[in-house]
């Protein structure tokens, strides 16, 4: 996500100095071990306009990638988050009327049956807020076995500027299906709720056949490729599918204009709204994110990316093959700044995936500085890199100041989990400026060289998997050929002093 805030143009000098010291000791580097059977998730949806509702038939075919039996498995059900009587906040309470522009609007997922071939299996709505459904399963579930599950549901939408809800233009349905928990060895099935800060999710990669049934006059945008549409009557069935993939999001509008064109193999599409002007302008940086993330990082692995213009509170959002930009952005370069930034996500979420909820600073803190990355090698654009260093520089020490004289401390630690931040400017701070700051920090350490050759290597050992910070810092400490862990820690435990 993108929570946007101006880019500040001033020059100031700063100096940057890390407290700590890097000592050369020798490290194990973390072999990733490659999943090869992922698992596969069938929808069939029909989505009802006039209810703003949506029925599913969904079937898991779940594989247990893990050292471990279950007898459960359990499924995230975010949108009960935007529930009458939910605990948790789908916006912070100064976005609330951006989100929410016609007063309070509710949303929820039903679920009706769960099944398989062998019978009803028993269920359970659960989690600290109904964000969780807990199905047991006839039989334990051991390690590389698979288990077919059957989940009939229905979700209505809210009527909110949101990931997941319907507003002037857009419908838009990210989050809106039962996605399997990960299972983390010696943690167990993660199942934390929404939180308003940041993109609460986790997912592992899997492979997506979608069917839409929708009405004719609503364009489709998704996070697949479509291979069939057949016109029945006033309604189009859509067939998409998505191979590794870690979610799936749909954009339906009838207000769309898209244009095409393509990079590398890859076709680009940017949905705006019709009638737009800059319909043209936009594809084109979009493929100049897409040409130069290609180039710095590795080969982008799938055949599409939609760009897609949405109502949506915030300033864009990603998911796999899609991205949603906010249309509320209305200076061209501000837009055109959160393109570049959703488009770095599908490296840093998309293929190498990691706990969004407890380590954000790893994909934000890659992918704003990915965005920082564009813009040097684009300079076309207007913007330059070591100013915005700087500025990224000054806006921290700024929050720094200010947190302090107000609280009368900091807790400048990045590596928190999404509600451990009591605010939101704290939690853009330390996961989005910090975290561009740390990577530039660990560019100037390791020479431009090795860091890129890093970056490289990062995505390619890691590509359709999760990581965690250890088997980051173990990556980089392999690309670098000395030991980072103390350099990271201290700017993610918050020793480092930015000055
Ligand atoms: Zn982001």
């Amino acid at each position: 996500m993108k929570n946007f805030f101006k880019i500040y143009k001033y020059k100031i000098l700063i100096g940057l100095i890390v407290l700590g010291l890097i000592v050369a000791i020798p490290f194990s580097f973390q072999n990733s071990e490659a999943i090869e059977n992922y698992s596969t998730y069938k929808l069939n949806l029909v989505f009802n306009e006039e209810e703003m509702s949506l029925s599913g038939k969904e079937e898991v075919t779940y594989v247990n990638n893990s050292q471990n039996a279950f007898s459960s498995l359990y499924f995230h059900l975010y949108p009960n988050a935007f529930r009458e009587g939910a605990n948790v906040k789908v916006v912070s309470s100064n976005n609330f009327d951006e989100a929410f522009p016609n007063g309070a609007s509710y949303g929820n997922i039903e679920i009706e049956n769960v099944y398989n071939e062998f019978g009803n299996l028993q269920f359970q709505i659960t989690g600290d807020d109904l964000n969780i459904l807990k199905v047991d399963l006839l039989e334990d579930l051991y390690p590389d076995e698979t288990v077919e599950i059957k989940i009939d549901f229905t979700v209505v939408l809210p009527n909110a500027n949101h990931r997941f809800g319907y507003g002037e233009s857009t419908i838009n349905l990210g989050n809106f299906y039962p996605i399997a928990c990960v299972y983390e060895d010696g943690k167990g099935f993660f199942t934390k709720p929404y939180h308003s800060n940041g993109d609460p999710f986790y997912s592992d990669v899997a492979n997506y056949i979608v069917n839409l049934t929708c009405s004719n006059d609503l364009i489709v945008a998704s996070s697949g490729e479509v291979c069939d549409k057949i016109e029945e009557g006033q309604s189009s069935v859509y067939s998409m599918k998505g191979d590794k993939i870690r979610d799936f999001c749909i954009v339906l509008s009838n207000n769309f204009e898209k244009v095409s064109t393509e990079i590398d193999g890859i076709k680009i599409n940017y949905y705006g709204y019709k009638n737009d002007s800059d319909l043209q302008e936009n594809l084109d940086f979009s493929k100049d994110c897409l040409q130069t993330y290609n180039s710095l990082f590795g080969k982008y692995p799938y055949k599409e990316l939609n760009i897609v213009k949405s109502n949506f509170v915030h300033g864009g959002m990603e998911w796999p093959n899609l991205v949603m930009i906010s249309d509320n952005i209305s200076n061209s370069e501000d837009f055109k700044y959160v393109i570049a930034h959703e488009i770095a996500h599908q490296w840093w979420y998309g293929v190498v995936g990691n706990n969004q909820y407890d380590h954000a600073w790893i994909d934000e803190g890659l992918t704003e500085y990915s965005t920082y990355l564009f813009y040097q090698n684009n300079p076309e654009y207007g913007l330059n890199y070591e100013e915005m260093i700087k500025n990224a520089s000054e806006n921290y020490k700024f929050f720094v100041k200010i947190y302090n004289q107000v609280n009368g401390e900091v807790d400048t630690s990045m590596d928190r989990a999404l509600n451990e931040f009591k605010t939101e400017p704290e939690y853009v701070q330390l996961t989005y400026t910090k975290g561009v700051l740390l990577f530039d920090s660990l560019r100037q350490n390791m020479g431009d060289r090795k860091f890129f050759k890093a970056l490289k290597n990062f995505y390619e050992n890691y590509k359709f998997q999760n990581v965690s910070p250890e088997i980051l810092i173990a990556s980089f400490s392999a690309s670098a050929g000395n030991n980072l862990e103390n350099f990271i820690y201290s700017w993610i435990n918050g020793e480092v002093v930015i000055m």
